[in-house]
């Protein structure tokens, strides 16, 4: 089973801030700015290669009630997936980082 999934079912702990029957978002780890949230579906998805268009939708609806929690929505916060070697993903389960709480930079290789 993925780290992922393992948080999924609860068997690693992780700083909750969401959850429904289909998503949950936590803390990440390793934050890279001042909020630094996670968002997967409990079902293992490998990347947002393999994610429909139905599972998006609710996605996106998730994100923005995570936003709304931490209040960041106001404020303007980003959201990225990475996808593959190129794209720098290192955990094969799909998950939306949010990112905010502070002017992010844009813009490196
Ligand atoms: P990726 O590089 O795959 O897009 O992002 C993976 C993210 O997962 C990284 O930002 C990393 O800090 C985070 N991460 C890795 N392991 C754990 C863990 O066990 N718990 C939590 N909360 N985050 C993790
Ligand atoms: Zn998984």
């Amino acid at each position: 089973m993925c780290l992922f999934c393992k948080i999924v079912n609860k068997e690693i702990p992780s700083n909750i801030i969401l959850e429904d029957d289909n998503f949950i978002a936590f803390h990440d780890i390793n934050p890279k700015a001042p909020v630094h949230i996670l968002a997967i579906p409990k079902v293992h998805v490998d990347s947002f290669n393999e994610v429909s268009g139905e599972m998006m939708s609710n996605m996106t609806d998730f994100i923005q009630k995570i936003a709304q929690e931490v209040k960041i929505e106001e404020s303007g916060y980003r959201v990225i997936t990475n996808i593959g070697d190129n794209g720098g993903q290192e955990v094969k389960h799909l998950h939306f980082h949010v990112l905010g709480g502070a002017k992010l930079k844009w813009g490196h290789f």
